[in-house]
């Protein structure tokens, strides 16, 4: 099939990769001018499969308003809030409940290890070489933060997952270069668990994409998708504009279709997939579709490692502020904070200030502050009330959806993608998709 893939993120390019593996005809339209421009630029690079879980849960709402006091907040309310982030939290706190919970949970976790499994095939298949450590700590300050871990705790437990409970001593021997001066309870390990540097991973998959035959448009915004209707399996036509006024796309296409207005181009497939993480409302409104898919924004700061000695040796989450610290490569990463309402672009310095100030409680001197410093904001694709939708859009539809992996696009990417890709052949995949259905909401 001829199949158009929008977004090149990760989701995106993993999406793109697995549709060429089966042999589809395959061209990415992506509105920036590389892959994984958004959010998928710099996040943590988490890859923690059994700490995959819904951020609503049951007593979740007292926690956020806890999390919410202080200047070190997790969880920031960014005033005055849109009407569709007062639906969305509306939204959030009826799927606060056990039941939903936990069969939320069920579905993100089977993702999450089908995904792992899949990224190291995908890797090694192609011998991808990219900055990846193995390991993740829950560094834990007080005995009452080792008291709020156990109930998910005992989910790693029933998963079957190996973890070790660490006293502050062993934690060390783990991380040798956590600051001698601060005091902690003790941490999680879990061994298995890695973190990797996910527009890195990107990047190279989009170069075997290549390989394989898969066509890039890039500064290309897809501006309209048409269909005959949500039930007919008749195609769809994108309509595309260049989003660089003097972009090659742009002159290329002018040349094959002089006379047609510039600001619109259309394209025939037979199939479209939608990966376009936080944009997807404008293309999804206008197919009557309407997601509670809002925008929670957070923040990384990347450095240069100063000292490999004082740097982490992979992952480490401070389960207080809910931020964590990552050793890709050459570089640390401080990454976390979780807001709802604001604009993109809009930094917010007093979360940034909190990102400093753990990674100078954990690793003070782990890396080059006075230059080279990286801040970024990034814009968490979440579904208020639900797992990522993996999935038709409608019976026979020729569009087909990929979207809303919320705090954990990166670890749930592969699988998803092998999962959407066997959907569309008529294949039964290795995984039960029906929690990743478009259906009526929780
Ligand atoms: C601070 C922070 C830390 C995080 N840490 C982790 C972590 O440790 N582990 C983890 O698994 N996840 C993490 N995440 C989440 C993860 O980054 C996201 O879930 C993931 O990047 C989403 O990928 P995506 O491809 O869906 O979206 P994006 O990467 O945003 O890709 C969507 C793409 O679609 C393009 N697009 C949109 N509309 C159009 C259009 N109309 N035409 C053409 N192109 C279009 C956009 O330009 C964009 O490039 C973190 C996120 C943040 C913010």
């Amino acid at each position: 099939m001829k199949i158009a893939v929008v977004g090149a993120g990760i989701v995106g390019i993993t999406t793109a990769y697995e549709l060429a593996r089966d042999g589809h005809e395959v061209t990415v339209f992506e509105r920036r001018g590389a892959a994984a421009e958004e959010s998928s630029f710099s996040n943590a690079g988490v890859l923690s499969p059994g700490y995959v879980t819904p951020w609503a849960a049951p007593g979740m709402p007292w926690k956020v308003i806890k999390q919410m006091i202080g200047s070190h907040a997790a969880f920031r309310l960014n005033f005055p809030l849109k009407g569709a982030d007062i639906a969305w939290l509306w939204r959030f706190w009826r799927a606060c409940n056990l039941p939903t919970y936990q069969r939320h949970r069920t579905a993100l976790q089977q993702l999450a290890f089908y995904s792992r499994s899949r990224l190291h095939e995908i890797t090694e298949s192609h011998s991808l070489e990219y900055d990846r450590a193995e390991g993740y700590l829950i560094a834990l300050r007080t005995e009452k933060d080792r008291a709020m871990v156990q109930p998910s705790l005992q989910v790693l437990r029933d998963l079957g997952v190996t973890f070790s409970e660490l006293d502050e001593a062993a934690a060390r021997e783990i991380e040798p270069a956590i600051n001698t001066d601060t005091r902690f309870a003790g941490a999680i390990h879990l061994a298995q668990d890695e973190v990797a540097n996910c527009r890195q991973f990107a990047l190279l998959l989009k170069d075997e994409c290549r390989k394989l035959g898969v066509q890039f448009e890039f500064n290309t915004s897809v501006q309209k998708l048409q269909i005959a209707g949500m039930n007919t399996a008749q195609g769809a036509t994108l309509f595309v504009a260049d989003t660089q006024a003097n972009s090659q796309l742009s002159s290329q296409l002018s040349s094959q279709s002089p006379g047609i207005d510039q600001a619109a181009r259309e394209f025939a497939f037979d199939a479209v997939v939608l990966c376009t993480g936080v944009q997807a409302e404008p293309l999804l409104s206008k197919l009557g579709i309407h997601l509670p898919l809002r925008p929670v924004y957070g923040y990384s700061v990347s450095a240069h490692v100063k000292e490999p000695l004082n740097a982490p040796r992979s992952g480490l989450m401070d389960e207080r502020y809910k931020v964590s610290i990552t050793r890709l490569g050459q570089r640390v990463r401080v990454a976390g904070s979780a807001q709802v309402g604001g604009r993109a672009g809009e930094m917010n310095r007093s979360a940034i200030n909190t990102l400093y100030k753990v990674l100078h409680d954990w690793f003070p001197g782990a890396a080059v502050m006075s230059q080279g410093v990286q801040e970024w904001q990034g814009a968490r694709p979440m579904l208020a009330n639900r797992p990522p939708v993996i999935s038709r859009a409608a019976n026979n539809s020729p569009v087909w959806l990929n979207l809303g992996h919320g705090s954990s696009g990166w670890a749930l990417s592969c699988g998803s993608a092998r999962l959407l890709a066997d959907k569309i052949a008529g294949r039964a995949g290795d995984i039960s998709a029906l929690a990743y259905a478009l259906q009526s909401e929780a």
